[in-house]
């Protein structure tokens, strides 16, 4: 058995096509869509992102304001910077680029963010909300697998499903997400004793780790599908993910590839949150 292939850029681009008729009805009402992204550093793969993410946004119209800060930035005017931007009416919503440089607390940063401008569904409200089976904002990351997930075609009532690692950006909110889709959900991490055969009684695999292909082909169960959301280079400069590709696509029923994978579907879900903070900016309140 070969898996089907879940093709991330192709169903990304599936749901840019739904969003841009909804930005357009939204400009219609007068509300431009306005995301802002901070970048501290000149950490090189978080600048790739930042640009990715501010070039997907324009291209759908949502407009993207970069503020990029140099590395010995204090903490100080971080949250100056964040404060400013919860205060501006232009902008629906923004993200703090993680990770930040060391003088900087994530947390305090995180928890200055306001819960109805966080597209990134990190801060304890929105994590909350998800917790308790109504969500606003989900992480983006979480959020789009569970679009490939049911681009799979799988029905995740009843069954088990499994996800490596517990980050408080992807594992966590994941398990939230499959749970409140009455999966059995079991969530694996670094001290998981048995790890091939937890994953092995799984219908459903997320592999959030960030070891290159660890999860073994072997231990995929046949039919299962398989999200691999890890990104790791290899020493011969290879992108791949958290599984053994070419083992597991030959036992999964349905399976992503990395790169094409959870990537595109990442930035399609941080500007589809978007979105949704510009319709609730657009929403005549009472
Ligand atoms: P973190 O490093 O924050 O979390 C990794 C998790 O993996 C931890 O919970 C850790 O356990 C667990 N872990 C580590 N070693 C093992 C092991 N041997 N067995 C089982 N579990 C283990 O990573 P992130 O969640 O931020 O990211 C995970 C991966 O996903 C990375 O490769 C990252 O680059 C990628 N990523 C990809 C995105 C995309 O858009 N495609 C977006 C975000 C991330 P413990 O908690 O015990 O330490």
């Amino acid at each position: 058995m070969t898996a089907k292939i879940l093709d991330g850029k192709a169903l990304a681009a599936a749901i840019r096509n739904e969003l841009a008729g909804e930005v357009e009805s939204l400009v219609g009402k007068g509300v431009t869509p306005g995301l802002a992204v901070v970048l501290v550093g000149d950490d090189p793969a978080s600048a790739i992102y930042v640009r990715n993410k501010g070039r997907a946004a324009e291209k759908l119209g949502v407009t993207a304001e970069i503020h990029r800060l140099p590395g010995d930035t204090t903490q100080s005017e971080v949250l100056a910077l964040v404060d400013r931007l919860n205060r501006d009416s232009a902008v629906d919503g923004f993200i703090v680029q993680v990770p930040l440089p060391e003088q900087i607390d994530p947390i305090v940063v995180q928890d200055a963010i306001s819960p109805a401008k966080d597209v990134d569904g990190f801060t304890p409200e929105n994590i909350g909300l998800l917790a308790q089976g109504r969500p606003r904002f989900v992480a983006a990351t979480p959020l789009g697998c569970m679009r490939l997930v049911a681009e799979s075609g799988v029905e995740l009532a009843g069954k088990n499903a499994v996800v490596v690692g517990r980050s408080n950006i992807v594992g966590k909110p994941m398990a939230m997400l499959l749970t409140n889709a009455h999966a059995t959900v079991t969530v694996c991490h670094s001290r998981t004793q048995n790890l091939g055969g937890v994953v092995g009684s799984a219908d459903v695999v997320i592999a959030a780790v960030g070891r290159a292909e660890m999860i073994r082909g072997e231990w995929i169960k046949p039919g299962a599908v398989v999200i691999d959301v890890g990104i790791n280079r290899t020493a011969e400069g290879k992108l791949v993910g958290d599984v053994e590709f070419a083992a597991a696509v030959e036992r999964a029923g349905a399976i992503t590839p990395v790169p094409g994978g959870v990537g595109p579907m990442t930035i399609v879900s941080l500007l589809a949150n978007t979105v949704v903070a510009a319709q609730l900016r657009a929403k005549p309140s009472g």
